[in-house]
């Protein structure tokens, strides 16, 4: 019998739920359980995909090509699993669902309706990912906050779920704040009590309350937390604000939530090793050295549209012993006078990040023609291959004005393509090359040393290619095409071996990297990174 764990926030967006349910998850994965996890998303589209990254931050990618909340790059992270298209279930698809039954006549002569109809097919989407993952816990997160209008439904159907698979089978972890205020940073209880409150209405009463505090919580704080919100003394788990987020699943496992999840579920108690979680945490907070990449993007005022490249930098530095700054540079700022010796002088690597549309992409290709130039080492992802081959082809083989058909339908060599099977594509919809493709990795280029194989995978997001016409003329000038796809139509991965460090990808490696198995990619990268800061005197 699946076990199902449902986590929803309270008092405040942005709380952390994502972090809590991929924690759980952990602590339940390191005692030998298969865990699902699920984010049931309160919007109206249909999948993150034609989400602005401004707006919504990254759009994450599965393995079978679904384009998600970025929360699921949490739980992949933590959980070391990988999602699938039905780990994710937002409003648009379950309506899209409810009334392509209704058109087939599923539902023939009833009035459609929110509950059951809508409820019923949240239900339906919850326990299906529960027996396509055989999991042992599906643990579910509600995006939003208890309050809003647009998650009532999910919340009625996590309701009814007890009452389907029984009380013992079901949990509600509910994520919540307690503030200080006042000239003594008196700590509140008033939030979370209103909160607990406001899920009471709609029939759920939680098991645990995870308390989001900046300070300690005096013990009559939590005994009032759990006077006042009917949850055991011991399942008022302290959440303070961490040095790593990748800390957060020890600090449960010190509150004891691992223990109570699966005692209150009936799950055998399991011996927890977190030797190697421990271990990964203290180098983050005690490495060695230290060095500084820039990543040069278009969406960088928001931190979280990046998020994945963020922690695969990060990650990586832990096998090279390193702390990584991030330095996050707005490709446009490039393009407005600034100097790129002024803005990159003093990183030990560059990352040119994936991307959309014309703004800014003058900005990236003087970075990199920076980077190539002054031998400071280099990765670009997707958008940043592309790049990469506009800089190269404008600069070492003569081909002034190339560029890509993204930008221009008018360059008068255009490097970059739309492939074929796309031209007559008008839908933006979970209509590009998505999710996990197998590549060729040339014996003895940078790749095959980083890869370690011939054979590799990495999930995909975009609609342009290197133009093959253009191939040779690359190669011919220094350029080496290290992956290609294994029809060798497509151009995975291009190299320039004459530098001490410059590759480039047409995948997004970022998604596939953990904090327990770093991507070689990144890895490579902050290995010559801590190189350079060792070796070049800064100027
Ligand atoms: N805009 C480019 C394309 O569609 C790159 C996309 C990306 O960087 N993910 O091909």
């Amino acid at each position: 019998m699946t076990k199902y764990i449902f986590v929803t926030g309270g008092v405040v967006s942005s709380i952390g739920k994502g972090i809590t349910t991929a924690s759980l998850g952990r602590l339940l994965r390191n005692r030998g359980y298969t865990v699902a996890p699920l984010k049931l998303d309160p919007y109206i589209n249909v999948d993150a995909g034609t989400m602005n990254p401004f707006q919504h931050g990254e759009v994450f990618v599965t393995d079978d090509g679904a384009e998600t909340d970025l929360d699921l790059g949490h739980y992949e992270r933590f959980m070391d699993v990988s999602c699938s298209a039905g780990s994710s279930v937002t409003t648009g698809k379950v309506y899209q669902n409810v009334i392509n039954a209704e058109r087939r006549g599923d539902y023939l002569g009833g009035t459609v309706q929110v509950i059951p109809h809508v409820t019923n097919e949240i239900k339906r989407s919850i326990i299906a990912l529960a027996k396509e993952q055989e999991a042992d816990v599906v643990i579910a997160e509600i995006g939003g906050t208890v309050g809003d209008i647009e998650s009532l439904p999910f919340l009625e159907a996590i309701r009814q779920m007890r009452t389907d698979v029984g009380i013992e089978n079901t949990m509600y972890v509910h994520v919540t704040l307690v503030p200080t205020v006042g000239p003594w940073g008196e700590v509140k209880t008033k939030p979370t009590q209103h909160s607990v409150y406001k899920l009471r209405e709609i029939g759920i009463s939680p098991d645990v309350l995870v308390c989001r505090t900046e300070v300690p919580m005096p013990e009559d704080v939590k005994d009032k937390i759990s006077l006042f919100c009917g949850v055991p003394p011991q399942a008022v788990i302290e959440s303070m604000n961490v040095e790593t987020i990748y800390e957060v699943p020890l600090t449960y496992e010190d509150a004891g939530l691992g223990d109570f999840v699966c005692k209150r579920l009936g799950l055998e108690a399991r011996n927890v090793n977190l030797a190697e979680w421990k271990s990964l945490v203290d180098t983050l907070k005690n490495p060695k050295h230290e060095c500084t990449i820039a990543v040069v993007g278009k969406y960088t005022s928001n931190g979280d549209a990046y998020k994945s490249i963020g922690e695969a930098i990060i990650h990586a530095g832990i096998p090279n012993n390193a702390k990584v700054n991030i330095k996050w540079i707005e490709s446009d700022s490039l393009e407005h006078g600034l100097p790129p010796q002024e803005v990159l002088g003093e990183i030990d690597a560059l990352v040119v990040a994936p991307g959309f549309g014309g703004r800014g992409i003058e900005g990236k290709i003087e970075a990199i023609e920076y980077a190539r130039e002054q031998g400071i080492p280099f990765f670009g992802i997707c958008l940043g291959l592309q790049m990469a081959v506009i800089e190269f082809a404008r600069h070492e083989c003569g081909l002034t004005g190339a560029n890509s058909e993204e930008m221009t339908s008018t360059a008068p060599y255009p490097v970059i393509h739309l492939l074929p099977e796309q031209k007559g594509v008008v839908d933006k919809g979970a209509t590009m090359r998505l999710g996990s493709w197998p590549c060729n990795v040339v014996n003895g280029t940078l790749a095959h040393q980083l890869y370690g194989s011939t054979r590799i995978d990495e999930r995909h997001r975009h609609r342009y290619e290197v133009n093959n016409d253009f191939r040779e003329k690359l190669q011919e000038h220094g350029m080496v095409i290290s992956g290609v796809s294994p029809d060798y139509r497509l151009v995975e991965m291009v190299e320039i071996p004459t530098h001490p460090f410059f590759i480039a990808t047409q995948a997004h490696p970022e998604f596939k990297s953990r904090p327990n198995r770093p991507h070689p990619l990144f890895t490579g990268l902050v290995a010559a990174a801590v190189k350079r800061r060792t070796s070049v005197p800064v100027a």
